[in-house]
């Protein structure tokens, strides 16, 4: 394999494996070996995986919420001409993993900043799950606290793209039990547990079925997850009739969804998340004829 010499001045972006070593690319580790320094979120951590690949450079922390003083030095070594290469505990940086403030400030210099791509929990999820893919929220960990929480959910009700959640072993039993309250115990969910590991495990069910198949078994309850929520369903013609679809039309041209959904509620006594679901797949027309009947 030719050797890849990092260009002088680069800050590297290294996804690394989620648990399955082999899922590391040729790419990343010629990276690592090049670069001049390994900034790393668990120094500790990183070096049982730079052991593994005989990666001998030399490495130093960086968090989100490490000092400006950090940030700093980093962005020096990189004016100095000196490439870094950025990675995280597990798979790719700035994906519910720290450098979105490196990265800023580093590109705000005018520094190169590269993405040496790999794995990432979220699309290897999706990538198996068999619900829709071609549109998707990535909306990472749902607050810990329950009011957040069910706020947060309740929020995404209506939402027709696939919702894509990270979650720990502490809290998936509890934020299981919040969606099935939030977006009904019939909503079809997958949950993908230590992807590429010994005990991987991607299971789709309803929510309310979840919530059972979770506690029957104290086992899918360890590890890590990705939770995968199939969209909203689109509002049905039956659902609403053509007349409140014409008044939602026509309101939408003058106000804000919210506004329009609530007071074309009003008028026509169709159920407001109905509409609301209406406003945002944009199926309201106000060309439409109201009902001869
Ligand atoms: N940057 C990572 C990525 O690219 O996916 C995510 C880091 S985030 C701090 C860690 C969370 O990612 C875990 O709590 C879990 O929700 C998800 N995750 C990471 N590895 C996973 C795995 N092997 N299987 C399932 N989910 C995983």
């Amino acid at each position: 394999m030719t050797a890849i010499h990092a260009p002088a001045g680069v800050l590297y972006i290294v996804a690394t494996p989620i648990g399955n070593l082999g899922d590391i690319t040729a790419r990343a580790i010629e990276t690592l070996k090049s670069v001049a320094l390994i900034a790393a979120e668990d120094t500790r951590h990183s070096a049982r995986l730079l052991q593994h690949f005989g990666i001998q450079t030399r490495m130093a922390s960086y968090h989100d919420f490490s000092d400006d003083a950090r940030v700093e030095q980093l962005l020096r070594t990189l004016l100095d001409g000196q490439s870094i290469a950025l990675i995280s505990d597990a798979g790719t940086p700035l994906i519910s993993d720290p450098g979105y403030r490196l990265v800023s400030a580093v590109r705000a210099q005018g520094v190169k900043v590269v993405p040496v791509p790999g794995v990432c929990a979220a699309f290897a999820a999706l990538s198996a799950a068999g619900i829709p893919s071609d549109r998707f929220t990535f909306e990472g960990f749902p607050p810990a606290k329950q009011a957040a929480r069910l706020k947060l959910f309740e929020s995404l009700q209506r939402e027709p793209r696939t919702l894509v959640f990270y979650e720990s072993p502490h809290r998936i039993l509890d934020c299981v039990d919040d969606m099935a309250r939030g977006f009904g115990s019939e909503r079809m969910a997958v949950i993908a547990r230590e992807l590429t590991k010994t005990f991987e495990t991607i299971h789709g069910d309803t929510l309310g079925a979840l919530q059972q198949w979770l506690r029957a078994d104290e086992n899918q309850q360890r590890g890590e997850f990705v939770i995968l929520l199939r969209g909203a369903e689109p509002v049905q013609d039956e659902q609403v009739p053509p007349e409140a679809r014409r008044v939602l039309a026509v309101l939408l041209e003058e106000l804000s969804v919210k506004q329009a959904t609530a007071l074309a509620s009003r008028l026509t006594g169709v159920k407001k998340n109905l509409l609301y679901a209406l406003a945002l797949e944009g199926a309201a027309s106000a060309g439409d004829e109201p009902s001869s009947t």
